[in-house]
């Protein structure tokens, strides 16, 4: 029994576990040439430490975020006393509805956040000119897009502050972790002005995240991830629990700790290698792409000219809903690494009713119910991928 995971996570061999400690903060920070950046122990960590921050920079209280993105996000908007508003996205896309956007943002806005999805390259200039004008600040929310480039540079760099994950399934890992970024020397002496006050020593949660690390990296492979992935997935999926097959559904805790010298010493020597792993990716998801353009009424989400993604899955879209759920009959769950991104747009979540609005967002919702996710990790071979191009040919 083989199982794929959803993401192409960087596999760690064991040995790299052992030997020196530390140095992945600034080895990150060197990586995607931040002047300035800071380690946290998750991305929703070095998100609140930069809203922390803003929030003590300006009065203003309202954070508008994408209405397909992290449920994470909101935990983090909320855990920060702000306010969040949801803008919708523009159709068939991962963007901004930049109308939408423009008509939404008010006095009250403290800052916009563009989202880097599945390792593509949002547009941020818009948005950037939008908040030049009305005196907002720009997050980048590029959890899921660490090593992605636009014009040579990396994303988040582009906006006033922005932010990477290393939690396990996205790409480089630290089991749990997040980096802070930006080139404002102001704001990142307000950022770790915030990282001083509210980032506490926790030898316990540290110890924890290291055995969950030395775990992630034993069964992170073909014949062991159907132990931790493909059966918690199939139940799931058999009981029709949707978010929580998908790992949708988070506790509105946030930890907030250190990252131990252990964990960095073992990221910093998976970090040699990513820049090769995501030649291979880029390579391989390349040679897909071209595939999936020649089945019809498939929309394949990829990059521009001057882009250079990176390609932990492919996101695309079907024609409709219906066909969207036919190929997934087949896929979910035969352990080829075909899932679905978030399950809904953020209003449609019940257990974020608290603090989510029901802003109207029928892209988002368009987009949550259209698409579907293709593991792009390098263990899903030619015949893996063709029983996936078969099933997407026989539902078109
Ligand atoms: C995963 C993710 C986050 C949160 O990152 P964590 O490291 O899991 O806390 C934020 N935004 C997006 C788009 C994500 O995918």
């Amino acid at each position: 029994m083989r199982e794929l995971p959803p993401t192409a996570g960087l596999p760690l061999p064991l040995p790299e576990l052992f030997g020196a400690r530390g140095g992945f903060s600034r080895a990150a920070q060197d990586y995607v040439g931040a002047p300035y950046a800071g380690l946290a122990c998750s991305g929703t960590a070095s998100l609140v430490l930069i809203l922390t921050a803003l929030r003590r920079l300006s009065g203003c209280r309202t954070v508008i975020v994408p209405a397909y993105t992290c449920p994470l996000v909101a935990l983090a908007v909320a855990h920060c006393g702000l306010r969040l508003r949801l803008c919708d996205l523009a159709a068939d896309s991962l963007d901004f509805d930049m109308k939408a956007l423009a008509a939404m943002c008010d006095e009250d806005t403290l800052a916009i956040m563009p989202t880097h999805l599945a390792g593509r390259v949002a547009r941020v200039a818009p948005v950037l000119r939008l908040a030049r004008e009305r005196g907002v600040f720009v997050i980048e929310d590029a959890a899921q897009s660490f090593g992605a480039r636009r014009g040579g540079q990396s994303v988040g760099l582009e906006g006033d502050a922005g932010f990477f994950s290393f939690a396990a399934g996205k790409g480089l890992s630290l089991y749990e972790g997040g980096l802070w970024v930006t080139r404002d020397p102001a704001l990142a002496a307000a950022i770790e002005r915030a990282q001083d006050d509210i980032i506490k020593r926790d030898a316990w949660r540290e110890f924890r995240r290291c055995l969950e690390l030395a775990a992630y990296a034993l069964f992170y492979r073909p014949a062991f991830l159907p132990w931790v992935y493909g059966m918690p997935l199939r139940r799931a999926l058999k009981k029709g629990n949707l978010p929580s097959a998908v790992g949708d559904i988070f506790s509105p805790e946030i930890l907030l700790h250190h990252v131990g010298g252990w964990r960095q010493g073992a990221g910093r020597r998976a970090l040699s290698r990513l820049q090769a792993f995501h030649q291979q990716t880029a390579d391989q998801a390349m040679r897909r792409l071209a595939v999936l353009d020649r089945l019809p009424g498939v929309l394949v989400f990829r990059d521009m000219e001057d882009e250079e993604g990176t390609w932990p899955c492919l996101m695309l879209c079907l024609p409709d809903q219906d066909r969207r759920n036919r190929t997934l009959g087949v896929l979910w769950g035969a352990g080829l690494g075909v899932t679905r991104m978030f399950i809904h747009a953020l209003p449609d979540y019940g257990y974020l009713r608290s603090c989510v609005p029901q802003d109207a967002c029928p892209n988002a919702r368009d987009l949550a119910a259209r698409s579907l996710t293709i593991t792009n990790s390098l263990w899903l071979d030619d015949t893996g991928f063709a029983r996936v191009t078969d099933a997407l040919e026989q539902v078109a």
